[in-house]
């Protein structure tokens, strides 16, 4: 299996560093003392753990905060061990105080699933939370990076979505605790900024997946693959038409990493995502291919407000940070089916 979990990087010459699944992290500080101390909310969930990974050799101090709502301790196990580490349990809306430099506001859940399950939590998290998170900010003159989400575009009706695209959402939809409480954050972001002089950068993070999504969180790659390795029937939505485009969570993390090391004028927001769009029914045909399972397809329900189409424009990444994914969707799933067929070995853990 190529992702094992075990720390996987590399120091490099002229102290950049890349990890074993090749994001190259910019900028990385060669004088010890110049490390950023960084604190990751939502250090726990899928995308926050690999983030700690990745920034903890080019870091002075690493802090995961995390509620374990939907992520799990076990994704930061091994990192434990590393004395620069630190995962602390505790939820962003209730105040906090802890020194950093920089701060990824990760703290969130992100599939369907969990944020319907949990609506007004969602919400107080996003606008709560974001509002611990920025006064830490400001009090420690720190700089704030939202993970903010293409969800903020609501179902788009221009395609694909570019910066400037203000959205079509239902702000009373059952995808509004989520997608409202997003665009609620990022006003946030751009208030403490203007207001009060906070640095803030705002990544809109399009679809990501690979290792360490929860087995049952209900996103569709997640959910396809343990489908077709189980051999149970894959659950299209709807006729399987609607689109998405799939980012491996390597490349993310690169994205993430290099906007906060980008110059303080650049703000955001962001689009970071892959750009090859595919239909649902194509990944599961995908998966159902690439597992070599014996499942069938399946037609149910479309959930309400369900985007009907999502593409970003990442014009603005490739020229301001110089970032486009690398990992093809094949080589992602097939690293991810890897990852759910260890874990579905071993006996899957409960989230
Ligand atoms: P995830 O559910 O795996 O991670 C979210 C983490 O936040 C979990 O560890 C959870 O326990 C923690 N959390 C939730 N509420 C909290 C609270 N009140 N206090 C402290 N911790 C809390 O999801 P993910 O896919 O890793 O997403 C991470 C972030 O990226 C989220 O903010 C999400 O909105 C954003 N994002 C993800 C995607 C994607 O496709 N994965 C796309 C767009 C945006
Ligand atoms: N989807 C699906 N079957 C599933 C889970 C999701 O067909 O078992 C569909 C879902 O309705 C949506 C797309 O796949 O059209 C992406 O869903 P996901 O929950 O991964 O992310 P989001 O809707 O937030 O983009």
């Amino acid at each position: 299996m190529r992702y094992d979990g075990s720390p996987p990087r590399q120091a490099l010459a002229g102290g950049e560093t890349k990890t074993r699944e090749g994001i190259q992290l910019p900028q990385a500080p060669i004088d010890p003392n110049r490390r950023p101390r960084v604190l990751i909310t939502g250090g726990a969930g899928f995308i926050g753990s690999h983030l700690c990974e990745s920034l903890l050799p080019v870091s002075k101090t690493v802090v995961s905060v995390d509620n374990y709502r939907t992520g799990s301790a076990g994704n930061l196990d091994h990192l434990l061990a590393n004395a620069n580490f630190q995962a602390v349990t505790h939820d962003v809306v209730e105040p906090l105080d802890v020194a950093f430099d920089q701060v990824y506001n990760l703290a969130s859940p992100a599939s369907p699933v969990h944020y319907q399950r949990d609506p007004i939590g969602t919400l107080r998290t996003n606008v709560l939370g974001t509002l611990t998170v920025l006064g830490l900010a400001e009090r420690h003159r720190a700089i704030a990076l939202q993970a903010s989400t293409s969800e903020v575009y609501g179902d788009p009706d221009q395609h694909p979505q570019t910066e400037e695209y203000w959205g079509h959402t239902n702000p009373i939809g059952t995808r509004a605790c989520y997608n409202e409480g997003k665009r609620c954050a990022e006003t946030l972001f751009f208030d403490f900024h203007r207001e009060r002089g906070v640095a803030v950068k705002v990544a809109r993070i399009f679809n990501t997946y690979g290792p360490r999504m929860a087995l049952n969180d209900g996103r569709v790659v997640s959910s396809f693959i343990v489908q077709a390795l189980r051999g149970l029937p894959i659950t299209i939505h709807g006729d399987g038409e609607q689109t998405r485009s799939f980012c491996y969570v390597e490349d993310l993390v690169g994205g993430l990493v290099r906007l906060m090391a980008s110059p303080a004028h650049v703000t955001g927001p962001i689009n970071l995502g892959d750009t090859r769009e595919v239909s649902i029914r194509e990944l599961a045909e995908m998966v159902v291919q690439l597992t070599g399972s014996r499942s069938t397809i399946e037609q149910g329900q479309l959930p309400q407000d369900d985007p009907v189409r999502r593409r970003p424009d990442i014009t603005k990444a490739r020229q301001v940070l110089d970032w486009a994914p690398r990992t093809s969707l094949e080589t992602g799933l097939e690293r991810t089916i890897e990852y759910f067929d260890q874990v579905l070995r071993k006996g899957a853990p409960a989230k």
